[in-house]
């Protein structure tokens, strides 16, 4: 656990949560700002700063946020409807908080992707 990581603290259960899924690894829950009708969030449970880290460090732990992903959107009914999967990097991208996280968005047509 990394200190003052939110992320961290709610894999640790120290902040609340609308958890989803729950693996040896991997942790899903709700955004608590939701952009689409389904938003979740899905980290590794171990501390990586990054989707770029993870793939250098730990690629299969990598991998397994998009299993955990498609787990998700299996029980949120949307497989058939589509949903699409995010990693914001940097400050153009809107990242803020720095414990990787794959965004899960579905549920409704989505809208065109880039900029607005
Ligand atoms: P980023 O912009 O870094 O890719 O995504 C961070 C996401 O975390 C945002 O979509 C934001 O709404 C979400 N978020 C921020 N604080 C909390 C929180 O305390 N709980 C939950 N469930 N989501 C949060
Ligand atoms: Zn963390």
């Amino acid at each position: 656990m990394t200190a003052d990581c939110l992320f961290c603290k709610i894999v640790a259960g120290q902040v609340p949560a609308t958890v989803l899924y729950d693996s040896e690894r991997t942790l899903a829950f709700r955004d608590i700002n939701p952009q689409a009708v389904a938003h979740v969030l899905v980290v590794p449970k171990q501390h990586h700063e990054d989707a770029v880290s993870l793939a250098t460090d730990a690629a299969g732990l990598l991998a397994e946020l998009v299993t955990a992903a498609a787990a998700v959107a299996e029980a949120e009914g949307i497989v058939d409807s589509g949903y699409r999967l995010v990693f914001n990097t940097g400050p153009d991208a809107g990242r803020t908080v720095f414990h990787a996280h794959l965004h899960l968005l579905g549920g409704e047509q989505l809208g065109p992707f880039g900029r607005h």
